[in-house]
């Protein structure tokens, strides 16, 4: 059961009174009553409902804190593998009914199609969870709005950054086509790898690869292949830096590469990987195809003001793998719980 703290509010701010852009569309007015001491809830903004975001929020408002979590498109999925570590489910109490596929057997397969097999590092009761991101991620924020966060479906526009540390933030952004204000006292930016918290707040920038990813629905006699396999290719053909892969989802795999190259250079790897794996996914049929930059190192500034910036945002990926779902959930969830 969530503990409810009621703070003193840090900012001890003079009241302030937020209108939309547009005196046509007050869609949204938010105000405080004028009083002598402030005692309120400390507000808190998490823009981005990815795993970063949600878990952020989470424990934000399981601490008491009045908390938003912003997502511009919660019906649509990250572009992502969705591979997470075991140690993920039990960590983040993630229902086994979320995961697609056990993966209990990987393979690391070389140019000339020498065979690594990883899976000989699990012990017998492990596996590799594999779920797809449009699952996991509305599980999280769910749950976020179950601790008591507000989830706003929006697209955050602006972030104005105040001149003393007694002004609050000020967040603009469009709902149901109209242009809203909040004012909030501290923000966590967890809106990815394009961040524009990170630009508001001239965190500095980071290298980033670029990710691409197809999901095939296979035939079901093909998909068998794949019930508990993942596939791992290396080789100049299908990336020079890192590896492409086939993961397998409910119905379908997941096939893609990743390169810190040229984004047009990207599809002939993609080519590439299909070429590889051309006998294994004959007849399947393309259902989605997504593409994302991955960070690659995190940004010179993570932390400015009363603004911290997790997750992808931030840079926590690793760099050789491009593994970030665990470390976007862990990082935020102790931000949060600061
Ligand atoms: C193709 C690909 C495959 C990958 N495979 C894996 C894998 O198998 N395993 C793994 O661990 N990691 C993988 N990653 C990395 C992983 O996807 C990220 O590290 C992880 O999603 C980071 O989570 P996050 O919450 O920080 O950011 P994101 O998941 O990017 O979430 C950011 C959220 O913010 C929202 N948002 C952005 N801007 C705004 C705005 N202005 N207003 C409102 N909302 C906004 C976005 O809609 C998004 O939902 C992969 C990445 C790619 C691109």
């Amino acid at each position: 059961m969530a503990t409810q703290i009621t703070l003193i509010h840090p900012l001890q701010c003079p009241p302030f009174q937020l209108k939309t852009h547009n005196p046509q569309k007050q869609c949204h007015l938010f105000k405080r009553e004028k009083r002598n001491l402030v005692v309120s809830k400390l507000r808190a903004a998490v823009i981005g409902g990815g795993p970063a975001g949600s878990s952020a929020a989470e424990a934000l408002a399981t601490g008491g804190v009045e908390t938003f979590l912003f997502e511009r498109s919660p019906d649509t999925a990250k572009p992502c593998g969705g591979a997470i570590p075991l140690c993920m489910l039990s960590e983040f109490s993630i229902p086994s009914h979320l995961i697609d596929r056990r993966v209990t057997q990987m393979r690391i397969i070389s140019p000339s199609n020498i065979v690594a097999d990883l899976s000989k590092t699990l012990k017998p009761h492990e596996f590799v969870a594999m779920l797809r991101r449009e699952v996991l991620d509305s599980f999280l924020r769910q749950r976020a709005e179950s601790s008591g966060a507000t989830l706003l479906k929006a697209l955050v526009t602006n972030l104005v950054v105040p001149t003393s540390t007694r002004e609050p933030y000020v967040i603009h952004y469009t709902m149901d086509n109209c242009q809203h204000q909040l004012a909030v006292d501290v923000i966590i930016g967890a809106d990815g790898a394009n961040s524009r918290v990170a630009k508001s707040i001239n965190a500095g920038n980071y290298t980033t690869s670029i990710a691409y990813q197809e999901r095939i629905k296979l035939p079901e006699f093909k998909m068998g292949y794949y019930e508990n396999l993942a596939e791992m290719y290396i080789g100049n053909d299908v990336s020079p830096d890192f590896y492409a892969w086939v993961f397998p989802k409910c119905d379908h795999v997941a096939v893609g590469t990743g390169t810190i190259g040229s984004r047009p250079y990207i599809k002939s790897l993609q080519r590439g990987i299909k070429a590889r794996v051309k006998s294994k996914i004959e007849g399947g049929e393309v259902i989605k195809v997504e593409a994302h930059p991955i960070p690659q190192h995190p940004r010179p500034i993570r932390v400015r003001g009363r603004v911290a910036l997790v997750g992808d945002a931030a840079g926590y990926v690793t760099n050789c793998s491009g593994e970030g779902i665990y470390f976007a959930a862990k990082v935020e969830e102790c931000v949060g719980k600061q």
